[in-house]
């Protein structure tokens, strides 16, 4: 399975923006040993998609949806409507919804079973606050989020594979990445986790990436780390030019 780096805009780039990202994105020469996929804004979907035309690369992903694909839940979006737009994956509990939008493990469960049904892969994202890091509370605090996430009829395999981002809260936009061998430690606990829910052929076949801070400089010691599948990338892969250099940067000369 090739190794994956997911770009996250977070709450950037509307649809003028967006699509003049993507044709910058599509001039850079990408190793083809690579997936890269873009997680947009819902409402730069559109005009991602068509400046994505039918080459596919990056794949699109969205940053969130809710848990029911259509009633009264007024101003959100359901997976059935993503997949009009070709969207193959979407984050789930990013840290920053858990923060600021009160998601919750019980949520994101929700949001994970409606996705696969919909042909459409989950990332979840899991990780430790700084106070629980500190406490050395990680492994806990992560093996509880993804047990939880995984407790509402998530299914391992099929047609809309689980993923997961480890990404410790200390470590997202702070410039202070996680070191590359705690990281495969809490990669292992997520692995552990998923077998234990499944089976060791799910663990294995499950795509766990690294997020927090990772640039041109660093993608490299992850993506050559085992047990780390790939990375999500927030700040840098704001510039299309820089997240090219730090796709091209990834794999091994
Ligand atoms: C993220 O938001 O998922 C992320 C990893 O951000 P950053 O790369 O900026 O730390």
């Amino acid at each position: 399975m090739n190794k994956l780096i997911i770009a996250n805009w977070k709450m950037h780039y509307g649809p003028v923006k967006a699509g003049a990202w993507i044709r910058a994105f599509r001039r850079e020469r990408l190793p083809k040993e690579l997936d890269i996929g873009v997680a947009v804004p819902h409402v730069s979907l559109p005009a991602a998609r068509s400046s994505l035309g039918r080459a596919g690369v990056p794949f699109l992903g969205a940053q969130n949806v809710f848990w029911e694909n259509e009633g009264s839940y007024t101003g959100e979006i359901g997976p059935e409507m993503l997949t009009e737009f070709g969207y193959v994956f979407s984050l789930v509990g990013h840290s920053e919804r858990r923060k600021y939008l009160g998601e919750t493990d019980e949520m994101v469960a929700k949001k994970v079973v409606t996705l696969q049904k919909e042909g459409i892969s989950p990332v979840i994202c899991v990780g430790e606050t700084a106070a629980e890091h500190k406490a050395g509370k990680a492994k806990v605090v992560v093996r509880r989020q993804v047990t939880a996430a995984l407790k509402k009829g998530a299914v391992a395999g099929g047609k809309a594979p689980l993923m997961f981002a480890y990404e410790p809260i200390w470590a997202i936009g702070s410039g202070k990445a996680c070191p590359p061998d705690e990281a495969k430690a809490m990669h292992d606990v997520i692995r552990n986790a998923i077998e234990k829910k499944f089976s060791s052929k799910a663990a294995e076949e499950t795509r766990i990436l690294y997020g927090g801070s990772v640039n041109k400089q660093t993608v490299i010691e992850y993506m050559t780390t085992t047990g780390v599948d790939g990375v999500l990338v927030g700040g840098a892969s704001l510039d299309p030019r820089e997240f090219g250099l730090l796709c091209r940067a990834a794999l091994p000369a």
